[in-house]
C-alpha cells in the first residue's frame, strides 16, 4: 500500500516531465516573448524552478485536486493549486548536492528534481467558510495556480469564501489573493495576517539581509508580497500570535521562514488540526534533517529553531497536520525516530 502510494504522484510527474519536453519544443519563441515570463522571474520560486511548462496548456490530470475529510464537526477539504518543482541542490543550498540526491534516492524520490505541493486548507466551521492561504494565482508558474479550477471541482464558490486566513506573504501563498484581472479573486472575504508580517513587508524600508538569494530576487520577492498584500489593504485585520483568529481557529508564531510567519490550529470538539504552513516541506530534507537551511527562508538559522521545535511539539501532542508542500493532500502525523523525524502520511478516506 505505501509503495502504490508513493507512485501515484511520481506518475503524476512523469506525466508533467513528458508534456513540458514536449511544450518547450512547440512553444518556446511564443513563452519568450509572452509577458509570462515576466511574471515568472518576478519570485525566486520561479527563477529556480524546473518546470516550463507554457501558460495556457494545463494538463488534465486524472486524480482529484480536492480531498474531503473533517475536524470535529468542520467539515474541511485541502483544495490543491498544483506543484512546483525545483532542482534539489537549490532547495538547501548549503547542504552538499551529493548527501541532497542520496536523502531523496533514499525515499525513492527524483534525486535531481524535488516536488513541491500547495495543500490550501478549506473549512466550513458552521459559522465561517474559511481557506487558509491561497497558492500563487495563475499569473506565476503554469503548474501552478489551479486553486480556482479545483475549488469548482469540489463544488466550492469563491464567492461563499469570508474568511481568508494568510500564513505567509511568499507569492505561492498569497498569489491566489487575486484573479487575472487583479481583482479580488474572494470578492466577499475578510483577510486575516498576523500583525508583525503585515508590518514587515509593508515596510518601505524592508531587506532581506540573511536570505540565501540574489539581490534581485530579494527585490522580487518583496514586491510580490507588496503587491498582493496592497491589494487586501482595506479588508483585512491583524492578530498577535496566540489569539483566535475566527471561532475555532488560533494562530500560532512560527517565525522563520518569515518574520511573521503563521501556524494555524484547528480545533472542533476534541479533534485537533495544525496547519504548519512552510515549516517543514519534505520528509527527506526536513524532517531527517530538520538542521538542513532552505534557500526559501528568510532566516535560515532561526527557521531551523522554529522547525526543531515544531517537530518536538507535533511529536509530543500526536496533532494531526496538514502541512503545505508535503504530499497532496498534506495530511498526516510527525513521529521521532532518533535524531530525526518521520512524516507518517494519513490512509486516504473515500467516505469523509
Ligand atoms: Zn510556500
Amino acid at each position: 500500500m505505501g509503495t502504490l502510494f508513493r507512485q501515484i504522484p511520481k506518475f503524476y510527474k512523469l506525466l508533467l516531465v513528458t508534456v513540458c519536453t514536449l511544450a518547450v519544443i512547440l512553444f518556446s519563441s511564443v513563452y519568450l516573448r509572452s509577458g509570462q515570463q515576466a511574471i515568472a522571474q518576478s519570485d525566486p520560486a520561479a527563477a529556480q524552478t524546473n518546470q516550463t511548462l507554457p501558460a495556457g496548456t494545463e494538463p488534465s490530470p486524472l486524480n482529484s485536486g480536492a480531498y474531503h475529510f473533517k475536524v470535529g464537526t468542520f467539515k474541511a477539504a485541502t483544495i490543491s493549486d498544483g506543484i512546483l518543482m525545483f532542482p534539489s541542490a537549490n532547495v538547501v543550498p548549503v547542504t552538499p548536492p551529493a548527501e541532497v540526491e542520496q536523502a531523496l534516492a533514499n525515499d525513492f524520490l527524483d534525486p535531481e528534481n524535488f516536488v513541491g505541493y500547495t495543500n490550501i486548507l478549506y473549512l466550513d466551521t458552521g459559522s465561517h467558510k474559511a481557506l487558509i492561504d491561497t497558492g500563487a494565482g495563475k499569473g506565476f508558474i503554469p503548474t501552478l495556480g489551479r486553486l480556482s479550477t479545483n475549488l469548482a471541482a469540489a463544488g466550492i464558490s469563491p464567492d461563499e469564501i469570508d474568511s481568508v486566513l494568510i500564513t505567509h506573504a511568499h507569492i505561492d501563498h498569497v498569489g491566489g489573493l487575486l484573479n487575472e484581472d487583479d481583482s479580488l479573486m474572494f470578492p466577499n472575504a475578510q483577510y486575516y495576517i498576523s500583525q508583525t508580517e503585515w508590518d514587515f513587508w509593508t515596510d518601505p524600508n524592508v531587506s532581506l539581509p540573511l536570505f540565501r538569494m540574489g539581490d534581485a530576487e530579494k527585490q522580487q520577492t518583496i514586491a510580490a508580497a507588496q503587491k498582493f498584500l496592497g491589494a487586501i489593504g482595506d479588508r483585512v485585520s491583524f492578530f498577535d500570535a496566540g489569539s483566535e483568529v475566527i471561532p475555532g481557529i488560533t494562530a500560532v508564531d512560527v517565525a522563520g521562514h518569515t518574520p511573521g510567519q503563521s501556524a494555524y490550529l484547528i480545533r472542533s470538539e476534541a479533534a485537533e488540526l495544525m496547519v504548519t504552513a512552510d515549516v517543514f516541506f519534505s520528509d527527506p530534507l526536513n524532517l531527517e534533517h530538520p538542521d538542513w537551511e532552505v534557500v526559501f527562508d528568510s532566516d535560515p538559522a532561526k527557521a531551523v529553531a522554529t522547525r526543531q521545535q515544531v517537530l518536538r511539539q507535533l511529536t509530543d501532542s500526536r496533532q494531526q497536520v496538514l502541512a503545505y508542500h508535503m504530499p497532496f493532500p498534506g495530511l498526516g502525523h510527525v513521529s521521532a525516530a532518533g535524531d530525526h523525524y518521520e512524516w507518517k502520511s494519513e490512509p486516504w478516506q473515500f467516505e469523509p
